[in-house]
């Protein structure tokens, strides 16, 4: 079978993970063994790669047992009450939080002081739960509240002023939505569009990509919360788009001959491995 196969030039790391990564592999060079509170990279494989170099995932509670000990605060960011932790259970923090998301927290928690006097409340478009948007949150001491889609905006208390910030690898449209859907209610809220420019101009380029190719295999890992965004906007534009984590997922059912084949993936999926998936593609298709 024929296939022309080509990978998305802009995909691979964003920049606040290649920085954590090279941040847990230079103390890792020196030193056997590093805790990293959560998933450094919300990707099984390349997680498998750094923990063969001695990166150990834990749990904060599992940090509450440490001390004087090293941890490796992803780019997501923590919450403060992280780092008070650290302090009292003395361990040294590599503290790898994107500096765009360093910012995002710092604006959040202006706001949040700045509003706290006239009763308004600070919103975060994003996924409960998910690490960045705990370390938002606990700039505001848990009072922000989490929207994560247009129907939960119904949990704002419109009679009260509001700013609306978004977790940085949402879906830019979305995010769009949602503050139109708070502006209606709220013509004075403040709207700020905190979403990585890396991301809004991957969803661009990625849309043009996925367009220009018969069949996308998007890599990623199932957990990544902007690998779920960036598979559902190839998908919307070529229903041929498959996931997959790895090689082994190769369908050569998904493919006919002459067909374009695009491997792109999300900002968690290093660049290798979307060469090994091109390798693969290109060796079973030979
Ligand atoms: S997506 Fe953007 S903000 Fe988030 S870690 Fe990557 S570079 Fe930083």
């Amino acid at each position: 079978m024929k296939l022309a196969i080509e990978i998305d030039p802009r995909s691979g790391f964003c920049n606040g993970v290649v920085r954590a990564v090279q941040q847990a592999e230079n103390y890792l060079r020196y030193n056997e063994r590093l805790y990293s509170l959560g998933a450094i990279v919300h990707n099984s494989v390349e997680l498998e790669r750094l923990k063969k170099k001695g990166l150990e995932i834990i749990s904060i509670v599992e940090v509450e047992q440490l001390r004087h000990d090293v941890i490796l605060v992803r780019a997501h960011g923590e919450p403060p009450g992280t780092y008070e932790l650290a302090r009292r259970n003395d361990l040294q923090v590599i503290d790898c939080t994107c500096p765009v998301v360093l910012k995002l927290q710092e604006r959040v928690r202006e706001t949040w002081l700045r509003l706290r006097g006239t009763g308004g409340q600070v919103v975060i478009f994003g996924k409960k739960g998910h690490a960045e948007v705990n370390g938002l949150v606990g700039q505001t001491e848990g009072e922000a509240i989490v929207v994560g889609s247009e129907e939960e905006v119904r949990s704002i208390d419109f009679s009260r002023p509001v700013a609306l910030f978004s977790q940085t690898t949402k879906d830019p449209d979305e995010f769009r939505r949602i503050a139109r859907s708070i502006r209606a209610r709220r013509p004075d809220a403040e709207v700020y569009d905190t979403i990585c420019r890396q991301v809004a101009q991957r969803h661009k380029s990625l849309i043009s990509f996925a367009r220009n190719h018969s069949v996308i295999l998007f890599v990623s890992g199932r957990e990544s919360s902007n690998g779920k965004v960036l598979f559902d906007l190839c998908r919307s534009v070529n229903a041929r788009t498959y996931w997959l984590e790895n090689a082994s997922q190769i369908d050569l059912s998904w493919f006919r001959d002459g067909d374009s084949a695009g491997i792109c993936g999300a900002t968690s999926t290093p660049k290798w491995q979307l060469e090994e998936i091109f390798i693969s593609l290109q060796a079973a298709t030979k």
